[in-house]
């Protein structure tokens, strides 16, 4: 069948949650994914900044193969050995105690929400607590993540859980006037993803760490997108000289096998006891196992030193684009998690970059996103330069 065969077949059965692209894609190796048409093509999106090792990568295939020999699946009623490794991994990369593995980074959301519940509900008796969120924030589309979101067009037909406060990202003045006694947590992205690749200031980040340890607030970071090297470091906070007290993975975390995890830190994690959260899939050895491989990966194939020394490409020359072009706003990010801001809608830049063979996605309308396999040489950023320019021209 052809492109538009198999989009009619798939338009008979699929819900119509998204306003796809026209295209249907079939393989992928290394930075390049190929329709069913046999067509190549750039991708500078990741599957929204999931594939960080690249597409095909054989060694993590290999991984994933024996995995599924092995033992897929045991439930958390008993122990199993790749989410141990997996777990101390993750616990030795973010600098946090215990992890809780799930199956997407809503499910880690919705996780360390009941998480910051409980340590109050514990402190105080009453299940009234307050949670502060950002403006603009994503954190994903159930109940739970749905309402700490900051975009009201998302919730307007839905309702929220009660108990969220809104509050403008890196306004420490905003953020601390809202500060009460039922405040239980404050929750937001080190760097905003959907939002418009927004990262924390510095200073702010520092102040607002400072103002949860003075009133007994838990700071969570949603690090589902920027964190696993995106950002050049393993967590985005690390350069922030802060560290959460939960913080939320996902994305890249599995690599294309789908897993998320909550971790939290000693005294915080201690508030869950047996009964309190659970999951069937949660933590599978299969996943697990990905898991496990992917920071293996992570160090062999030093992908931390890819993302610093190709960021600072990218940014130069998309900060050369903004410099040429009126419509270009202007470029901001951190590591291989940039935005062009444009003066229009883009998405007919995105549409004509996929006609020419270049995979790029937006967050928000006038917005172009890239984030990349962390494997990417500088040879792709021109690549993919040479190929938004024609399009913007
Ligand atoms: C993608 C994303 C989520 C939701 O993760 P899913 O795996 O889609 O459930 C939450 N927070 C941030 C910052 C994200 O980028």
């Amino acid at each position: 069948m052809n492109t538009e065969q198999w989009i009619q077949e798939a338009e008979q059965v699929l819900m119509h949650t998204y306003a796809r692209f026209q295209i249907v894609l079939e393989s992928g190796d290394g930075v390049y994914l190929y329709d069913v048409e046999g067509k190549k093509y750039l991708d500078f999106a990741a599957g929204i900044a999931v594939f960080a090792l690249g597409y095909n990568n054989k060694e993590y295939n290999d991984a994933l193969k024996a995995q599924i020999d092995k033992l897929l699946h045991t439930s958390n009623l008993y122990y199993n050995t790749p989410a141990v490794e997996a777990c101390k991994k993750i616990v030795k990369a973010t600098g946090l105690d215990r992890v809780f593995l799930t199956n997407s980074g809503t499910e880690a959301i919705e996780g360390a929400i009941k998480l910051a519940r409980k340590v109050y509900f514990n402190k105080h008796g009453k299940a009234d607590s307050q949670i502060i969120a950002m403006n603009h924030s994503f954190h994903g589309r159930s109940m739970g993540a749905l309402s700490v979101t900051g975009t009201p067009k998302y919730r307007e037909a839905f309702g929220s859980i009660d108990g969220v406060v809104f509050a403008d990202y890196n306004n420490y003045e905003d953020i601390a006037s809202k500060v009460n006694e039922k405040t239980c947590a404050i929750i937001m992205e080190t760097v905003q993803g959907e939002g418009g690749l927004y990262p924390a200031n510095k200073e702010f980040l520092q102040k607002i760490r400072a103002l949860c340890d003075e009133k007994g607030i838990l700071l969570i970071l949603d690090e589902i997108q920027c964190g696993m090297g995106r950002t050049g470091t393993m967590m985005a906070y690390e350069q922030y000289g802060v560290k959460p007290d939960i913080v939320t993975m996902a994305k890249a975390l599995g690599c294309g096998v789908p897993v998320g995890a909550f971790i939290a830190k000693e005294d915080v994690a201690a508030a869950m006891v047996p009964g309190d959260h659970g999951t069937t899939y949660g933590g599978n050895p299969f996943a697990a196992a990905a898991v496990s491989k992917v920071f293996d990966l992570f160090a062999s194939e030093k992908v931390l030193e890819n993302v610093n020394e190709v960021s600072a490409y990218l940014e130069e020359k998309l900060d050369a684009l903004a410099a040429k072009y009126d419509c270009i706003k202007e470029r901001r990010g951190l590591g291989l998690m940039q935005g062009l801001e444009f003066t229009m809608p883009v998405r007919d830049i995105s549409v004509k970059a996929l006609e020419k063979g270049l995979i790029i996605i937006s967050a928000g309308a006038n917005i172009i996103r890239f984030v990349p396999p962390l494997v990417i040489k500088k040879e792709h950023v021109d690549e993919m330069i040479a190929i938004l320019e024609e399009c913007i021209a």
